[in-house]
């Protein structure tokens, strides 16, 4: 199978080089030289341009930034070259209406194509560990599982064109708003004299149970993967979560659907993010709620002043 892949980041970089372990031809393409070196080094073919890299392609996979840079690629430069037999996945987090234009153009132009965002951060990536979420017809669908398998954990077709944007979006926001209730009942827990540690073993045992506490509580301590046991670095960027919001909010706007906690939580992450913590895992906000930024720059595993 001959994979372009377009889009080497952060994300695409490890799951472009999954493609080349498993034997797939990649041509990869990114505007970052740096990005393209690592790509070669893991076993791809570094291209020139995307033109380059989606001529002869069976499958494209694009991994860009946001809706724009995916709207742009594909009308300028992929589906003018890839051939028509070629499957294309869109793999970034965009905004459900460039999903379903770009799919819309695709198909008129007479190719396949399914948004397929993914969760999971950059170590599922590196891993191979993602969960796609995918839109698409639904005869394409084991062709594009398929072609996704070497980057996934899981693969589940949400519905047609979009609705994999819209699963992750929907997905997120619980995420967003899970873990600021999380955090805020940290804050009135210790402020109430109830050890957060105490805490953690009856809620995760509770009907306050959650993802945001059972996998990922934002006090240091009780779960030792989690990014509060060192000093909230790597994990979510709180950028990232605050883009997923934003999309959410506009989908919701533009739906009419009413998302008031889903609101509530942008405006907080926007918050922190502009106190300067755009790149600290997003459970950080557990100090701005506690009044103790400055807790955030404490050392990896460190206790949070009380
Ligand atoms: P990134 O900024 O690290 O990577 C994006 C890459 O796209 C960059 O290397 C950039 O040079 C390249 N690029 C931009 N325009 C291009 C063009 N015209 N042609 C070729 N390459 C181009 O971002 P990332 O962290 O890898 O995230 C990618 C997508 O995955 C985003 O939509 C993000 O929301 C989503 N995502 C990220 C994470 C995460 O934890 N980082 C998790 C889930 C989903």
């Amino acid at each position: 199978m001959r994979v372009a892949f377009i889009g080497l980041g952060n994300m695409g970089g490890g799951m472009a080089v999954n493609q080349a372990k498993a034997g797939r031809q990649v041509a990869a393409f990114d505007l970052s030289a740096q990005a393209l070196a690592r790509a070669g080094e893991g076993g791809c073919t570094p291209a020139a341009s995307v033109a380059e890299a989606v001529a002869g392609a069976d499958v494209v996979v694009t991994m860009l930034p946001a809706g724009p840079h995916v709207r742009a690629v594909y009308a300028g430069e992929v589906l003018p070259n890839a051939p028509k037999s070629a499957l294309l996945i869109d793999c970034s987090t965009i905004d459900v209406e460039s999903a379903r234009a770009v799919a819309e153009q695709a198909k008129a132009q007479g190719f396949r194509f399914a948004d397929a965002p993914v969760s999971g951060g950059t170590a599922a990536a590196d891993a191979g560990t993602l969960a796609f979420m995918v839109g698409c017809d639904e005869a394409d669908f084991a062709a594009v599982e398929a072609a996704l398998q070497p980057m996934a954990r899981a693969v589940i077709r949400a519905g047609d064109h979009g609705a994999g944007q819209a699963a992750k979006i929907c997905n997120n926001m619980v995420l967003g708003v899970s873990m600021i209730g999380v955090c805020e009942a940290i804050a009135l827990a210790e402020k109430l004299g109830l050890d957060p540690e105490r805490f953690f073993e009856i809620a995760s045992k509770s009907s306050g149970q959650c993802w945001s506490i059972t996998s990922y509580y934002p006090w240091p301590g009780p779960v030792e993967a989690a990014p509060s046991n060192r000093g909230y670095a790597g994990g979510f960027a709180t950028a990232m979560m605050l883009k997923d919001l934003k999309l959410a909010q506009q989908a919701a706007a533009a739906a009419g659907a009413a998302a008031p906690m889903g609101a509530q939580a942008e405006g907080l992450y926007a918050l922190f993010e502009r106190l300067g913590y755009g790149t600290k895992d997003f459970s950080g906000i557990l100090q701005m709620l506690r009044g103790r930024l400055e807790d955030l720059e404490g050392e990896a595993r460190s206790r949070p002043s009380a």
